[in-house]
């Protein structure tokens, strides 16, 4: 088995007793977690679970998502992980899609398993046994422990992780075992990450970068993660401190947040090593904040379907480069491309294009999705972004979110930059409306700080002289929150529908 379902076994083997995973006051090491892994391999195969067959997951985070995922490797079956915030229609969507044999979901989730009545060969509980469910505990402690050795390549479909659906029906990428082994390497090369890493994994692990940009190549590696099932921004900073966490990743916003908890002056941060921010813009203001308290922000931007990391802005580079989405992965070719598939001249905009052993062999059950998603072998990110003379690509924004102006293309993301140093402004978004004379012209959606009592006109005159006139918006709205899925990621289509006409 040269799989990720095999990492347990031979992380038992170098470092048994090493602690794996952390998660509230109890640690596993890679000898328990092995063991474990193995006994719900057996478990797995006892309710028919054979190679090919798909398993999903729904639950926040918790040790048994990770011994889900490799005891599915070990049988050469396929893991499905699945967002907990959807809704029962979503979930029931994504659970046939894939044809799932076995759904394990969380206690949280009965009532929505039995109301959505999936059409699963057998259905497993975490905690406690309910109705016609089997209880995961009792499964795991009552198989067998003898060795399970399916064979497995590096080309054979590990999981099935469904896009985040920022726009459109969620596809499934179907990820190979080499796709997501490619990725963890290019994720120890690129951080220098060392063997007694401890991470924090409170972002999601159903999404791409909390699994692949932090815990698998933690794992890999022999470090620890402790797993948190939540995010909370006061919680996170007491499990810095208490566990020494030496790695981080999230997204902006929960970065942000973190920054702003009560406890954020005070907390003890100094065994703090490395910072990963990204699957979204990572506004300057935040790269400020932190430096302030002597850390820095390596930045990575990739997509679902490469696994996802694609560009890399490593630590040497992260002030001289700030803003900077970086430069190709170590496994990874990547292209600034414009119409005929070659490199834009520096200072130009193009079309993100990447190509590499990370990236996906195709959507699941979509060829003409696959298709129109790949060009002469290279994935489409659908992204604009721009190379300056070092080659250091800039991600200018979606390119489905740009708006024209009067002709002019204005990227929101460089104008929601532009907005967020603007004092009292906490979150915006910019989005394009029909206008008579421009074709479209931006209007701002803004999360105000309450005590700020922020007016349209103090944002519009805070950005004259900031921004080209043609980039200004021409109204401002103000909102308490703005639609984002679990990743934290904005959803634009959402600010669109509310705020678009
Ligand atoms: P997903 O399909 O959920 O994995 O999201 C991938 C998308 O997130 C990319 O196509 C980009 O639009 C966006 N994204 C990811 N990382 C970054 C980044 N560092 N900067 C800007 N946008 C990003
Ligand atoms: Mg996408």
């Amino acid at each position: 088995n040269e799989g990720i379902g095999s990492w347990p076994a031979r992380r038992a083997r170098k470092t048994p007793d090493r602690p794996a995973l952390i998660h509230e006051e109890r640690s596993f090491t890679y000898a328990v977690l092995h063991d474990r892994v193995t006994r719900l391999a057996h478990a797995l195969r006892d309710l028919g679970v054979r190679r090919g067959d798909r398993v999903a997951y729904l639950g926040p985070n918790h040790p048994t998502f990770l011994e889900t995922l490799f005891a599915t490797g070990r049988l050469g079956a396929i893991f499905v992980p699945l967002n907990i915030r959807l809704s029962g229609p979503e979930i029931a969507f994504q659970l046939a899609d894939s044809g799932a044999a076995v759904l394990v979901h969380g206690e949280s989730h009965t009532a929505l398993v039995d109301e959505i009545k999936p059409d699963v060969r057998a259905s497993v509980v975490l905690t406690g046994p309910a109705s016609g469910a089997h209880d995961y505990e009792a499964l795991v402690g009552t198989a067998r422990a003898e060795p399970i050795d399916e064979p497995v390549g590096l080309g054979d479909p590990c999981m099935i992780m469904y896009t985040s659906g920022t726009t459109g029906r969620p596809k499934g990428a179907v990820l190979t075992h080499g796709n997501l082994t490619w990725n963890a390497v290019n994720v120890l090369v690129d951080t220098d990450l060392v063997a007694d890493e401890v991470a924090l994994v409170a972002a999601p692990l159903f999404h791409t970068a909390g699994l692949n940009m932090l815990t698998l190549p933690v794992l890999l590696k022999g470090g620890s993660c402790v797993i948190v099932g939540g995010f909370d921004p006061d919680a996170t900073l007491d499990l810095v401190e208490r566990h020494r966490v030496t790695f981080m990743f999230g997204v902006p916003a929960m970065f942000q947040q973190v920054a702003r908890s009560p406890r954020w002056a005070a907390a003890d941060l100094s065994s703090l090593r490395v910072l990963t921010c990204g699957g979204s813009p990572v506004p300057p203001t935040l790269i400020a904040a932190y430096q302030e308290r002597g850390l820095t922000f390596l930045q990575g931007y990739g997509m679902t379907e490469a696994s996802p990391g694609t560009l890399f802005l490593d630590a040497a580079h992260a002030v001289s480069k700030a803003g900077s989405a970086g430069v190709p992965h170590f496994f990874s070719d990547v292209r600034v491309a414009g119409g005929d598939l070659t490199e834009v001249e520096p200072g130009a905009t193009g079309e993100v294009i990447v190509r590499g052993p990370h990236v996906m062999p195709g959507y699941w059950g979509l060829p003409e999705e696959t298709a129109r998603a790949f060009t002469d072998g290279w994935f489409r990110s659908g992204d604009a972004a721009r190379l300056d003379a070092d080659g250091y690509a800039y991600i200018v924004d979606r390119i489905k979110d740009m708006i024209i102006s009067g002709g002019e293309n204005v990227y929101p993301a460089e104008v929601e930059n532009a907005l967020l140093a603007v004092p009292g402004v906490r979150e915006c978004a910019v989005i394009g409306v029909p206008d008579e004379t421009w074709g479209e012209v931006g209007r701002a959606v803004v999360v105000a700080d309450p005590s700020a009592s922020l007016t349209e006109d103090d944002v519009l005159t805070a950005l004259a002289g900031r921004l080209a006139k043609y980039k200004i918006p021409k109204s401002v709205v103000f909102t308490g929150a703005l639609p984002r899925n679990a990743a934290g990621k904005l959803l634009k289509a959402r600010v669109r529908e509310a705020f678009g006409t």
